[in-house]
């Protein structure tokens, strides 16, 4: 399974949807539009949000 998160805010809450140029993604959370992380394990993904809580 296949984890998406938004490179800005960690959110899972990631929308994809396609656009003119192709498939586009939208974070509901904060509002990021582009290319989010994907993460092959919950395992990856909160090690990505450790690593993002320390950036402030
Ligand atoms: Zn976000």
């Amino acid at each position: 399974m296949k984890i998406y998160a938004c490179p800005s805010c960690g959110s899972k809450n990631i929308f994809s949807y396609l656009s003119v140029i192709g498939m586009n993604y939208l974070c509901k959370d904060c509002g990021f539009q582009g290319d989010p992380f994907i993460f092959d394990s919950e395992e990856n993904y909160q090690t990505f949000l450790d690593e993002l809580k320390k950036q402030g």
